[in-house]
């Protein structure tokens, strides 16, 4: 069975970024993505931060261009579930659902995932109402009301996007203070469709097929209030931002890891030798497209070190 040089689980900005260096770089690369390529920048309405970024560039063209310059540089890319991983020992044996794959370094740029709120009636009710992705979703709701449940860059953020479409979007955070950077605070604060429901958390999201009402509990006073649609309206969006959770469950107990963030050195060694992560995976204290693209870059240089040194 053919054995890679290098194996990039995930094809987010970190993933496409390892993919490109380590193509470039004459390696034989493959990369594996569950879905589809972009990992969460594909739900981000605008980017505005990563250097050199193109006024109305979104996630989805900016991977665009990602994608195609690791298909130039010749990194394979095949989509596949891995659900089995052995890292230990020279060559390294990944078994997917369709086929199993292996090589002499793997980079592990799996990402994270949105955070639910876990309250009652948000699992029913996602893609009836309840989203976790603005970008996707805004559309629906075309002059109707949203609400948007965090109080960090992403809520933020998004509930600035939605206010483009939505006619009042409200801003539930459990503080009374955001988290957000003061710069995309003070755009919220003058925009005037943001209203905010500060100190209070979702407890239960109601409808029957569609979102009619949440039940939001004040966290100072203890009041429960009910929301509920608007009558012509019959039901309003609910876009949930509350931080993401790291896709790492796969290499629990094999690699070093804190609260499921994998441990990695400045070169993104794990504490497996061949073994690098890269990107919102890793346990760091800044976690963007520019940060996930320089970790890809040293994953892929590191992996070709190592290639090197043991051969
Ligand atoms: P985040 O910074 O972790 O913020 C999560 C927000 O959700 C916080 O306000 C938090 O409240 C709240 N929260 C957490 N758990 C909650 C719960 N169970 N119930 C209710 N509220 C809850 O997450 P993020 O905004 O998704 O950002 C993730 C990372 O991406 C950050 O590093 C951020 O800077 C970055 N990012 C950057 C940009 C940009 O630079 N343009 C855009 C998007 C994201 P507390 O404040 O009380 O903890």
């Amino acid at each position: 069975m053919k054995v890679y040089d290098v194996i990039v689980i995930g094809a987010g900005p970190a993933g496409l970024s390892a993919g490109l260096y380590a193509g470039r770089a004459k390696l034989d690369t493959l990369i594996i993505e569950k879905q589809k390529y972009g990992g969460q920048i594909v739900i981000t309405s605008e980017i505005e931060n990563y250097p050199g970024g193109t006024e109305g560039e979104t996630g989805p063209s900016l991977i665009e261009r990602m994608v195609k310059q690791t298909e130039h540089f010749g990194c394979e890319k095949v989509f596949d579930t891995i659900q089995e991983v052995e890292l230990e020992g020279d060559v390294k044996v990944l078994k997917g659902i369709n086929d199993e794959y292996r090589a002499k370094t793997v980079i592990i740029a799996a990402g994270a995932n949105p955070m639910p709120i876990g309250c009652p009636g948000e699992k029913e009710l996602t893609g009836k109402g309840v989203s976790y992705c603005a970008t996707c979703d805004a559309g629906f709701f075309e002059d109707f009301e949203v609400y948007v449940v965090g109080g960090g860059d992403s809520a933020v953020e998004e509930a600035l996007y939605l206010t483009k479409f939505a006619r009042k979007v409200t801003i539930i955070h459990r503080r009374d203070e955001l988290r957000a950077a003061k710069s995309i605070q003070e755009k919220a604060f003058k925009n005037d469709k943001i209203e905010f429901m500060w100190d209070s958390v979702v407890e239960e999201i109601k409808g029957d097929g569609i979102v009619e009402s949440m039940v939001v509990k004040n966290v100072k006073t203890g009041e429960l209030t009910e929301v509920t649609a608007d009558e012509e309206d019959g039901t309003f969006g609910i876009f949930v931002f509350i931080g993401y959770k790291p896709q790492s469950a796969l290499f629990e107990g094999k690699v070093d890891m804190e609260r499921g963030y994998i441990l990695t050195d400045a070169d993104m060694k794990t504490n497996i030798p061949g073994v690098f992560a890269a990107g919102d995976i890793r346990a760091k204290s800044l976690r963007q497209v520019v940060t996930a693209a320089a970790d890809g870059a040293i994953a892929a240089v590191q992996a070709g070190k190592y290639i090197e040194e043991h051969e």
